[in-house]
């Protein structure tokens, strides 16, 4: 087995995480020599990104309602990240910074790509970014994305030209779930002569070509993984497969049977969520068991998180987080999110500290040994060998989100324990989120210098930003440039 060698390093790698207080500073210190410098055999690496999924709407984050036992026995023998964060409070942002390793602002990607937009504005994620995907397909990767794509609908930006060997899903931001709902919709406005047609409506594509498709969509898409993994897993090389559910994202459309579980839930809207939530959790399970049976879970790292914080209006729960989708609060960007790899990643922890979506593009690069292309920019880290560690990949550094709004931006900045957040054209407030994570205890006055020194970081950093190119309709673009945003001079200025 080419992979033994691997493994037992990573159990005493494991071991190490779990002994670390007890060990001596020279042990320490020779171990991280053995993990920076081990070459690892290439794993699988299979991303679970659900949308719109709140915080604690799965079991292994103490969800009460909702049952997710696939989702929670993998977590269970994984590590959680207690603070794990995406770039973007909405979809198509953090999406872009998950393939590119870059914040969307840097790159113009700070709005939604509007409904249609390969019909419309033709837009999508600059071709001369290389997004992850390609660079593990160069490193001879067998790739696959299931599910939303959200980067570009043109055939300039399809993900069958962006690195993925294998796609089947829909290009735009959302998707209808009931096909006899959807083709029927579909079929009715083609054939009354409309031109443009809600992209939600449209058939699901396979590899650029329409398919006939029958199945509750979350299941067609799981159905799809288990396919992929049984061909991947006939080849000799790794796989690489980005299952991007829509799911539980509305429309809020579930499974009568499904919905049936969870009578226990009195709110409609909460009952369909949890439902959707559950499909997932039922197709996981399946992966799960293909993964084992075709000899792959054991050379698999899972990769479980949302793209952005649950929607409270829709049915999601980011409890203990404030607020929701959208807010630069904790509970618009700070995500659930696990690791599981057997005998590798530590079993049964938890992983405190602060890691970010844009550190996941450099980490696969370490996993998988890519090269990662020449003059290529990232915005995050390798975290592989800290978290193995049990160390903090991001000590002292700012890991921000910021959105905009009609005529003003939201920003928020967490480094170490303290996150400071301007919202809603309020002032400029400080918490200490490891002792109150619910973001209540604003500590402006009491420690301005920290506050200070946070928001002249983030002013730095949002000279990065470009204008963005493309908003998520017209009028938003037409009052940008009338607002004369960003008007980050305001933004950045303390009370
Ligand atoms: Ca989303």
């Amino acid at each position: 087995m080419k992979l033994s060698n691997s493994i037992k390093f990573f159990t005493c790698v494991s071991a190490l995480f779990l002994m670390s207080c007890n060990s001596s500073k020279e042990k320490v210190a020779s171990k991280e020599k053995v993990v920076k410098n081990q070459t690892i055999e290439k794993p699988n690496i299979l991303v679970i990104l659900c949308d719109d999924l709140g915080y604690s709407d799965v079991g292994f984050n103490g969800a009460k309602d909702i049952i997710t036992p696939a989702l929670d026995q993998l977590a269970d023998n994984g590590t959680i990240f207690t603070s794990a964060y995406v770039t973007h409070p909405f979809c198509g942002p953090s999406r872009a910074s998950l393939m590119t390793g870059l914040y969307p602002h840097k790159i113009g990607a700070q709005f939604n790509l509007p409904p249609n937009s390969g019909e419309t504005i033709k837009k999508g994620i600059s071709v001369d970014e290389p997004f992850i995907s390609k660079v593990l397909n160069e490193t001879g990767y067998r790739t696959g994305i299931i599910g939303k794509w959200h980067l570009g609908s043109n055939p300039e930006f399809h993900p069958n030209v962006r690195g993925f060997d294998d796609f089947f899903g829909f290009l735009g931001g959302g998707h209808n779930y009931f096909p006899e709902q959807y083709n029927a919709a579909y079929k009715k406005q083609k054939e009354s002569g409309k031109k443009l047609i809600w992209d939600y409506l449209h058939p699901i594509e396979h590899n650029g070509k329409n398919v006939d498709e029958t199945e509750y969509l979350t299941d067609a898409f799981s159905r799809e993984a288990v396919r992929f993994i049984d061909d991947a897993s006939k080849t000799k090389d790794p796989f690489f497969l980005y299952l991007a559910y829509n799911a539980p994202h509305t429309p809020l459309e579930a499974k009568p049977e499904d919905e049936a579980l969870f009578t226990h839930i009195k709110d409609k809207k909460r009952r369909t969520y949890a439902a959707m939530v559950y499909a997932v959790d039922r197709g996981v399970k399946k992966i799960v068991a293909s993964l084992k049976e075709s000899g792959q879970f054991d050379n698999t790292l899972i990769v479980f998180m949302s793209d952005n914080g649950g929607k409270t209006t829709s049915g999601a729960t980011n409890y203990p987080l404030k607020e929701g989708k959208g807010s630069v609060y904790e509970g618009g960007f700070r995500v659930p999110m696990f690791f599981h790899w057997p005998n590798v990643v530590p079993a049964g922890k938890k992983y405190d500290f602060n890691v970010s979506a844009i550190d996941v593009y450099p980490t696969f690069a370490r996993l998988s040994g890519a090269k990662i292309p020449e003059g290529k920019r990232l915005d995050g880290k390798n975290m592989w060998d800290n978290f193995m560690l049990n160390r903090d990949s991001h000590k002292d550094e700012s890991i921000y989100v910021l959105r905009h709004r009609n005529g003003f931006s939201d920003v928020g900045i967490r480094n170490n324990e303290w996150k400071a957040v301007k919202a809603y054209r309020q002032k400029w407030k400080l918490f200490n989120v490891n002792d109150d994570i619910s973001e209540k205890f604003d500590l402006s006055d009491k420690y301005p210098a920290i506050l200070k020194n946070l928001v002249t970081q983030a002013e730095i950093w949002s000279k990065s930003h470009i204008q963005p190119l493309w908003w998520h309709d017209e009028k938003t673009g037409i009052q940008w440039k009338a607002d004369k945003m960003p008007r980050f001079d305001k933004t950045f200025k303390l009370n």
